[in-house]
């Protein structure tokens, strides 16, 4: 059997570095922002070539903390797109603001930056892209968006630590949001997020509120939040970051097994030289998609799909978003269907992928 991913065999070969890392803690006897938190910080910010990274507690938070921070006017709008993940979207309801969805383009599943124009009001005040499967958002476009209409402009990176539009870090064009939950590329093992900028006192805010809204302990600057990254989930992420790399390499060359390899009746993920892509998702589509899965089941390979529902047809969406039309949203689906391509995956697990795929 194939698995769609594997987290203890994804992990395995840093089991003696994780082991090191939980004994240096357990001696420490300091388990809440000390060492562990303040160096994961300052090597993730290097990676990201950001000035500050703030350690919070998860990539939901990372997203509510930013629009917070931002101090945005309760009841105005900011877009999002239509086909992202629901914490996105969670983000933003939960600041008292008005998601407003936007479709992406078919081609790189990511928003669409000419519908983003369209989709400003009076009462837009920010955009929160998502670089959805590890693909960048056309940033260099929705940067100048952002910029001529004086919005504020953050970046949901969950599924793509260390990719590129045109040579620059997807979480360096606005403020960026991390999430490092098992599965993504930086994952740790448990829940954890980060947020990372250039701008010094957006920094110290996010600092103030993933604890309790204070600076010096027991006097309380905001009302804000516990959201911390803990010490254990920062020493394992310091660990991994030094392999990200070479996590990221080998899923790069699993992807490129899969788009030499399939047939042409899968539609592939575009490549572009403009884009670094990182393949958090691997992800074909096919018009046969449940079909397709059933099949590869039987021949012992499991998928996912990524997503099932769209965020305009969740059922804690009703009522909650504005009733509209999301036609790309959901074509994509009801035909996307995301293959293996974690770090457990050896090339010829994916040889066998294609081998059995082809023969659909
Ligand atoms: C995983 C994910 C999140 C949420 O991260 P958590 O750490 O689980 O809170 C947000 N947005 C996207 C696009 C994600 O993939």
């Amino acid at each position: 059997m194939i698995d769609y991913e594997n987290l203890r065999k994804a992990n395995e070969s840093f089991f003696d570095e994780y082991r090191k890392s939980f004994n240096v803690l357990l001696n420490s006897g300091w388990f809440i922002l000390g060492n562990a938190v303040k160096n994961f910080e300052q090597e993730f910010a290097a990676f990201n070539a950001s000035k500050y990274c703030i350690g919070v507690a998860n990539g939901l938070d990372a997203l509510i903390l930013c629009l917070r921070a931002l101090n945005l006017e309760k009841g105005s709008e900011v877009i999002v797109p239509s086909n992202t993940y629901i914490a996105t979207i969670l983000s933003i309801l939960q600041c008292d603001l008005i998601p407003v969805l936007v479709e992406p383009d078919i081609r790189t599943y990511n928003i669409d930056p000419r519908k983003i124009e369209e989709a400003i009001t009076p009462k837009t005040c920010a955009i929160m892209v998502v670089h959805l499967y590890g693909k960048s958002c056309e940033m260099d476009t929705i940067f100048a968006i952002a910029q001529k209409q004086n919005l504020s402009l953050i970046e949901d990176c969950a599924q793509s630590h260390g990719a590129k539009h045109k040579g620059k870090l997807t979480g360096t064009f606005g403020y960026g949001a991390f999430s490092f939950y098992p599965t993504k590329n930086l994952g740790c093992l448990g829940d954890g997020g980060a947020v990372t900028t250039d701008d010094e006192s957006f920094a110290n805010k996010i600092r103030m509120l993933r604890n309790y809204g204070s600076e010096k302990k027991y006097y309380n600057e905001v009302v804000g939040y516990n959201s911390r990254l803990d010490e254990l989930q920062a020493g394992f992420l310091s660990v991994k970051l030094k392999h990200l790399h070479e996590i990221t390499q080998h899923k790069q060359k699993l992807a490129q097994l899969y788009h030499a390899g399939l047939k042409s009746d899968f539609i592939k993920p575009v490549a572009d030289s403009d884009y670094v892509d990182v393949f958090h998702i691997y992800n074909v589509r096919h018009r046969k998609r449940d079909e397709l899965k059933e099949y590869l089941l039987k021949n012992e390979i499991k998928t996912e799909v990524h997503y099932p529902v769209p965020p305009h047809k969740q059922k804690a969406m009703a009522g909650v978003l504005m009733k509209q039309q999301y036609p790309i949203s959901e074509e994509i689906h009801a035909t996307t269907l995301s293959l293996p391509i974690s770090y457990c995956h050896s090339e010829n697990d994916v040889r066998r992928v294609i081998e059995v795929m082809n023969k659909f």
